[in-house]
């Protein structure tokens, strides 16, 4: 008979898995090596920045004072004392109607407090004139004005990407502390399954979810160790997956956790004693999703129809991973947007639609990238995001908004360019 599962919503199942998130601790590595990884320490301003007041042009540093009065009819003079370039200091305080010739970067020399840029000015040999008063501080970037000295800037939990790394380097953190990755099997299960380079064979198809939930992991920066692919054979597959479960902090699976003869992932669940937390999720695709624990590990038993397998991976493992690996926004950026054409399909179940979104006169509208059913793999490859239907809903129309989650948005067109 077949066994009767109880679908539950896809919320509630994100936040059972995320119940079972065990951090793996914390490591000291170099900043070269830390990009995609998380913090595990706020970034802290180890001094200010700048850490001195300084020119943010090329011109003259002057008393602001000395150019009370300054018009157009009455041009103010300075005399040029010295030229200070980035990275040198001035020699001597400016005194009354004294300037130096000052470059962009470069500290403010004593008793001066503002910048006269080149434009603004009238040049002769060692002189200049101005035909306007300058303010006290105009021109001028402060000590401190981007970053105080101790001030906390980036808290705990966040991703490290470029522009983290130019501040890890503005402060000195040649090393900094982050949590562990965890290092995740991948396992894919079928008995038609052939490796890329193999060739078509009668009945037999290409693994295609292994390389993609690797590409996936990838993009999250996991590191990841494969273990192929195993025919259903319980035996086979049950001694794989305990001998993954040692060597790895999580284990993927793709395939067998449905309720056919040769599905024998849930058997396996039972064997290797792993509570399941759920194996039937209120969606499409990959309503068979299922996430069982053992002692502390995830085992995510993904669909193997591809596009089932694609967006359980997003939605599950990835969250569950990035949390592992200490992330405080663990889930994928969401949006709204417009359909760019009717989606007539009722959705019993909350529906996951490969698609693309892109921005438009009427702002963010997003189409379905093809064909979508969840064995599609075609519109896995099209799409760069999900449309998310809610369940119970129908007869979406073009121009209605919709829910979009955001994948991996590496590239643009050139819609927009300067
Ligand atoms: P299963 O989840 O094992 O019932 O598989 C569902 C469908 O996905 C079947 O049509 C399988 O042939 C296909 N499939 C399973 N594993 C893979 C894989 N690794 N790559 C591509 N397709 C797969
Ligand atoms: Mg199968």
């Amino acid at each position: 008979m077949v066994e009767m599962r109880k679908p539950i919503p896809v919320a509630e199942a994100v936040s059972q898995v995320m119940g079972h998130v065990h951090q793996l601790g914390t490591e000291s590595i170099s900043m070269e090596q830390s990009v995609g990884r998380i913090l595990a320490e706020p970034i802290v301003a180890r001094h200010s920045v700048p850490p001195f007041d300084r020119s943010p042009y090329d011109g003259f540093a002057i008393r602001a004072k000395d150019s009370i009065g300054a018009s157009g009819e009455h041009r103010v003079p300075f005399t040029v004392i010295g030229e200070i370039g980035a990275g040198y200091v001035g020699e001597q305080p400016v005194g009354p109607h004294e300037a130096y010739r000052i470059m962009t970067g470069a500290q403010m020399p004593e008793g001066a407090d503002a910048v006269v840029m080149f434009e603004q000015t009238v040049e002769a040999a060692e002189s200049f004139t101005v035909r306007k008063p300058f303010e006290p501080g105009e021109n001028v970037s402060f000590k401190g004005e981007d970053a105080a000295d101790g001030e906390s800037l980036i808290a705990t939990g966040t991703l490290i990407h470029a522009g983290t790394i130019a501040l890890l380097a503005t402060f000195g953190y040649a090393k900094v502390l982050v949590y562990r990755q965890p290092v995740v099997g991948i396992l894919s299960t079928g008995t038609e399954l052939l490796d890329v380079s193999d060739d078509l064979a009668p009945g037999k198809i290409r693994n295609s979810n292994g390389p993609m939930v690797k590409a996936q992991l990838q993009r999250l920066g996991v590191p990841f160790k494969s273990y192929g692919t195993s025919s259903d054979d319980l035996d086979a597959c049950t001694e794989v997956i305990a001998r993954a479960l040692q060597e790895t902090d999580a284990l993927i699976t793709t395939g067998g956790v449905s309720v056919g003869d040769f599905d024998h992932l849930p058997a396996i669940y039972e064997r290797l004693g792993a509570t399941v937390l759920f194996n039937k999720v209120a969606m499409r695709p990959g309503s068979v999703t299922t996430v069982a624990v053992l002692q502390d590990k995830f085992l995510f038993g993904l669909s193997g129809n591809p596009s089932a397998c694609f967006t359980g991976f997003e939605l599950f493992a990835r969250p569950a991973l990035l949390s592992m690996m200490g992330s405080t926004e663990p889930y994928l950026p969401y949006l709204k947007a417009q359909l760019a054409e009717d989606f007539t399909k009722p959705n019993p179940f909350t529906r996951f639609v490969r698609a693309v979104w892109k921005m438009s006169a009427n702002g963010l509208t997003v189409a379905p990238a093809g064909f979508n059913k969840s064995n599609a793999v075609s519109s896995i490859a099209k799409g760069n995001c999900l449309i998310v239907l809610p369940s119970g809903t129908r007869g979406y129309a073009k121009g209605d908004e919709v829910d979009l989650l955001l994948i991996g948005a590496e590239q643009g067109a050139e819609d927009w360019v300067l």
